[in-house]
């Protein structure tokens, strides 16, 4: 049997489970997707024996994501541009792979949700300068996005993120991030904030034009206060659940062999658990 899992510290949360599970079913693999809760201090060794452990590869969350990517022996283009590993895959030969699929997830469920979302060529908002944001700045820069705009609360954040990325991407100062919504096309919440247990995103959307889009990648709630505002003034908006079902794709291709569909029936499925749909 084919086993993979999700590791994590804490673990609990984590919708990996559901999301894989369901996939199994509905293809009629015999295979299994566990929850690890591995401490930071555990995680090289617990990587080192995953093979021992039964395991074909594992989706790591936080707080292991940048550690998972120096523990494999071989990276992809988009784990090594943004520094981080959330899909990690053995080979036959127990040869360790690892790979970011947030980037893919963001972009895949954008480009479904909104197609053409970039038709005018506007810059991009992106709020956070955390792995996620990471993940996104680099998704929206292959996608050819041309000038990138981050509000973060830690200034330094968004420089360091800015000067790896290159030309494309600017800093502005998290007090700004109102009125350098004007002109933008796209607004990405890629913060914890807004999210269930945490303080609330203040942000005024007055500046942003009505035919942006607004992007939330969190996704508990699912109908966060911002896509509420964004959605009530006329925004087409895209939640964080989206990405989460399209990351989790690659993953269960490599171990599992079937590349699986993100269906209305899966999304349900997940966002039953999150008390939405
Ligand atoms: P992270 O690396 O810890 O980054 C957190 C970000 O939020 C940082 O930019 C941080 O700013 C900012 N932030 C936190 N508290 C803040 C506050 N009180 N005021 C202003 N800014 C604040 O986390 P991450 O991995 O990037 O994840 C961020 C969010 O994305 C989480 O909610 C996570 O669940 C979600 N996520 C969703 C998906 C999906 O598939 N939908 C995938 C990955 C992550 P500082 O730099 O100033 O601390």
């Amino acid at each position: 049997m084919l086993r993979a899992c999700v590791i994590g510290w804490p673990v609990e949360h984590s919708r990996s489970p559901l999301i894989h599970r369901y996939w199994l079913k509905q293809y009629g693999i015999a295979g299994a997707y566990e929850k690890e809760a591995v401490r930071p201090e555990d995680f090289s060794a617990f990587v080192a024996s995953l093979a021992a452990r039964g395991y074909v590869g594992a989706n790591v969350t936080l707080p292991h994501k940048e550690a998972a990517l120096h523990a494999a022996e071989s990276a992809d283009e988009a784990a090594v541009a943004i520094g981080a590993a959330n899909t990690l895959w053995l080979d036959p030969d127990e040869t360790l792979h690892a790979s970011n699929t947030d980037a893919y997830g963001f972009m895949t469920n954008l480009d479904e949700q909104v197609p053409g979302w970039n038709a005018g060529g506007r810059p991009a908002m992106v709020l956070g300068a955390g792995g996620a944001a990471r993940a996104i700045v680099h998704g929206l820069k292959e996608a050819g996005v041309s000038r990138i705009l981050i509000a973060n609360r830690t200034r330094d954040r968004a420089e360091a993120l800015a000067t790896e990325f290159g030309p494309h991407v600017t800093v502005v100062d998290w007090e700004d991030r109102n009125r350098n919504l004007s002109g933008c096309g796209l607004l990405v919440n890629a913060t914890s904030l807004g999210m269930t247990g945490k303080e609330r995103l203040d942000i005024d959307l007055a500046a942003l034009p009505v035919d942006a889009v607004v992007a939330d990648i969190v996704y508990s709630p699912l109908e966060t206060e911002l896509l509420a505002a964004a959605r009530a003034r006329g925004n087409r908006v895209v939640d964080g659940l989206g990405m989460l079902l399209h990351q989790a794709v690659p993953g269960f291709e490599r171990w599992f062999g079937v590349r699986p569909e993100v269906t209305p029936e899966l999304r349900a499925h997940v966002a039953a658990s999150l008390g939405g749909a």
